[in-house]
């Protein structure tokens, strides 16, 4: 560990070396003003690591040009020498100035001439506290980098525990909490809510013919070719389970989410994906069911979902690749 001997007199700053060297402390850096203290602080702050790192400064305290109560106190403003002990080497003469070196951030003093057995001792803890501090700031330092690591793994388990694994788009998980959040940001704002359930015409026909595989594939390019037709920000697009997907449109009436579900049929459409096996169109399509309700306290949004899930049945019955809507005040077909 690294000793600044700051003195004006060179047989003080010799002697001081002397004794610390004898003791076992190789490693004396000497300064015979504040500012070469100063220099030598600077290029030990840009290389913390290198051979110029210092853990403890000797301060003589009557220096001239500038004393060593102001050469300490510059020390302590500076970013990154906060954490260095510093002992003042003080005459006699001046005991009275002690409180206020410690007031400019001095840890301990020590009377000139000296005792060596005592400044042996002072040296001593103040480097024993220098490597405690270091110590806490290296594991200080481990656990935030430790922290971040973790913060950032679990921002990647968060999103990808929100994801499905097929086709990459929310999950019902996902979906439920957006339905819930929306919902309650509906009932403040005053403003409806619109789900659209959307189902895979004779899927089971699909996979029969085609395999599963392929079934997969095409699951996957039904899933972007929704999420592409979907321009809304706020609009959510999630795998509801097997063949069905659902989006939630927030702040969007009936004839509004009318229009986004037909939109999204065409967008499947033309896709044209072939589906020999198909008795609606020898092509993939999908059936849409629509619900739409203003949220109130007095209404669980599972009426909304209940509502589009009729919907989709009725465009199921009504002969497929089409959009059937609920309206949620009235519990009839819209027109
Ligand atoms: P409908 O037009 O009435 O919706 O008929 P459907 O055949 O699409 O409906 P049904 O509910 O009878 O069958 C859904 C099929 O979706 C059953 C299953 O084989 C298929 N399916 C569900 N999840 C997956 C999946 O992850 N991958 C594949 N390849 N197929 C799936
Ligand atoms: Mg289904
Ligand atoms: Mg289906």
């Amino acid at each position: 560990m690294a000793i600044l001997i700051v003195d004006d007199r060179k047989d003080t700053r010799t002697m001081i070396k002397r004794i610390l060297e004898m003791d076992g402390h190789p490693d004396i850096l000497m300064a015979e003003s504040a500012a070469e203290a100063f220099a030598l602080l600077g290029a030990a702050k840009e290389n913390p690591a290198g051979s110029h790192s210092i853990d403890l400064i000797l301060m003589d305290l009557m220096m001239p040009v500038m004393n060593g109560i102001d050469a300490c106190r510059q020390i302590r403003a500076q970013a990154g020498l906060g954490e260095i002990p510093i002992i003042m080497v003080t005459a006699n003469t001046d005991i009275q100035r002690l409180q206020e070196s410690f007031e400019a951030g001095a840890n301990d003093y020590i009377n000139k001439p000296f005792n060596r057995i005592e400044l042996l001792a002072r040296v001593r803890s103040a480097l024993r506290l220098k490597e405690e501090t270091d110590r806490r700031k290296a594991r200080e330092q481990e656990l935030l980098e430790v922290k971040g690591m973790l913060e950032a793994a679990n921002k990647v388990l968060k999103r990808l525990s929100s994801l499905d694994g097929l086709t990459g788009i929310r999950n019902r998980r996902a979906f439920n909490e957006a339905l819930v959040r929306e919902w309650r940001r509906g009932f403040r704002e005053k403003k409806p809510l619109s789900l659209i359930m959307i189902d895979i015409d004779q899927f089971k026909c699909y996979n029969d013919a085609y395999g599963h595989q392929a079934g997969d594939e095409c699951l996957k390019r039904v899933a972007r070719a929704l999420d592409h037709a979907l321009h809304r920000p706020g609009d959510v697009l999630a795998r509801y389970g097997g063949e069905e997907f659902a989006a939630v449109l927030p702040d969007t009436h009936l004839d509004g989410a009318v229009h986004v579900a037909e939109y999204l049929r065409e967008a499947i459409n033309k896709l044209n994906l072939p589906h020999a096996a198909s008795t609606t169109e020898s092509f993939v399509t999908i059936s849409l069911g629509v619900g739409v309700l203003q949220p109130e306290p007095s209404l669980r949004v599972r009426r909304l979902v209940e509502l589009a899930d009729r919907a989709l049945y009725l465009a199921k019955q009504a002969g497929r690749n089409c959009v059937k809507a609920l309206d949620g005040r009235t519990g009839h077909p819209s027109p």
